[in-house]
């Protein structure tokens, strides 16, 4: 059997869970905490860092921090997870939805300037597969516009846009250490603060809207309720196994990117011959490996590839179903422009198993499979 996913231990976690232990302080923003933060500011270059219990709280704080009311709208792609809307929908604003790029499935730069309205805020660039958006064209748009832009950067842990790591190059960025990631915690996830005119309130935000970590520093004498927050930082056991992924969080990097390459390579032939479409990662992306997925052509039947793979005991997945098409995406969003290249692609994505452990043979195997369900 060929799982899709196998999270990665690195061997250290329990030492540093036992630590934690020891150390007898178990609530947020102990030793790991902070040694995790400072790994996050000195590998990215953001101002400020904080560890959060997930991706999606990182994005709810995010909305907290830009000052999101009812009725405003952001712009990002309906070809993501749901967590991209609904910390926006939560503050009651309305997500509008743009279509992806067909060679990166990431949001359209070209496309999201004709959906600025007197209500738009914020935009949302999500890097699919830690492969980045087009930066340089987003943060043009949103500085002519007075537009915050927050990147939702789940996806991208040790990945670059020219050079600068994904999640700092935003007014924020949101990360996560979720078990299906590269690097991680079970849940976890954290939030790089860019501007550092937000540093002082996103550790307000993420204490209950307390200035409590002013208070641990002594540079106030109490502690009280500043303004509208929540409780969305991790305790020390979560920190603690994220510090010891941290350690290798390079090494996790190149065994993926050698999987990645493998399937890759493997795979030429049968795109060669139309068959699928592989991933595309333009020349200034650094990617992080952290997923392989093809497009099947257009018209193939993927439920029946995918029953071709459990027949032998081969679990690759699919995703996303489109948000402005889903329930909650119809009652709480809106689409600016056709959905083309989101349906399509939605339509036709398979992501094959990768997982560091995952043997050249068990690589072949699958390739195998997918060739003889295609051609
Ligand atoms: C995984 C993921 C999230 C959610 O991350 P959690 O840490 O599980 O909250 C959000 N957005 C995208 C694009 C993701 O892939």
């Amino acid at each position: 059997m060929i799982p899709f996913n196998k999270p990665y231990m690195t061997g250290r976690e329990l030492e540093y869970i036992a630590e934690a232990h020891r150390n007898g302080m178990l609530a947020g923003d102990g030793a790991f905490t902070k040694r995790s933060h400072e790994w996050l500011e000195r590998r990215t270059g953001c101002s400020k860092a904080l560890l959060t219990h997930s991706c999606t709280a990182a994005l709810e704080m995010a909305a907290l921090l830009i000052d999101i009311e009812p009725g405003d709208e952001v712009i990002m792609p309906s070809f993501t997870f749901v967590s991209t809307a609904n910390a926006f929908v939560l503050r009651g604003a309305v997500p509008v939805f743009v279509d992806v790029r067909e060679d990166t499935l990431n949001l359209d730069e070209r496309l999201v300037e004709a959906a600025i309205t007197e209500r738009t805020r914020a935009i949302v660039p999500v890097h699919y597969a830690g492969v980045g958006c087009e930066m340089d064209v987003l943060l043009n748009i949103a500085g002519r516009h007075g537009l915050r832009v927050i990147e939702d950067a789940a996806q991208a842990v040790m990945a670059t846009y020219k050079g600068r790591a994904l999640g700092s190059i935003g007014d924020l960025g949101a990360y996560s250490f979720h078990e299906t990631k590269n690097v991680i915690s079970g849940e976890g996830g954290g939030l790089l603060v860019n501007d550092p005119a937000l540093a002082e309130r996103a550790e307000i935000v993420r204490e209950k809207g307390t200035d409590r970590s002013r208070f641990f520093r002594g540079q106030v004498d109490k502690y009280t309720w500043q303004e509208t927050g929540s409780s969305f930082l991790p305790g020390e056991i979560i920190a603690a196994f994220l510090w010891a992924q941290f350690g290798e969080a390079d090494r996790i990097t190149a065994i993926r990117h050698g999987i990645w390459d493998r399937y890759h390579e493997m795979l030429g032939p049968l795109a060669g011959k139309g068959a699928i479409r592989r991933p595309v990662v333009p020349d200034e992306c650094g990617h992080n490996a952290h997923m392989y997925y093809v497009l099947l052509a257009p018209g193939a039947d993927r439920a029946a590839v995918i029953s071709e793979f459990r027949r032998n005991d081969i679990w690759p997945v699919f995703h996303y179903v489109p948000l402005h098409s889903s329930p909650a995406g119809r009652r709480y969003g809106r689409s600016h422009g056709g959905m083309g290249v989101t349906e399509s692609i939605a339509a036709r994505l398979l992501r094959l198993p990768l997982w560091i452990g995952i043997s050249e043979a068990q690589q072949a195997e699958v390739v195998r499979v997918l060739t003889s369900a295609v051609t």
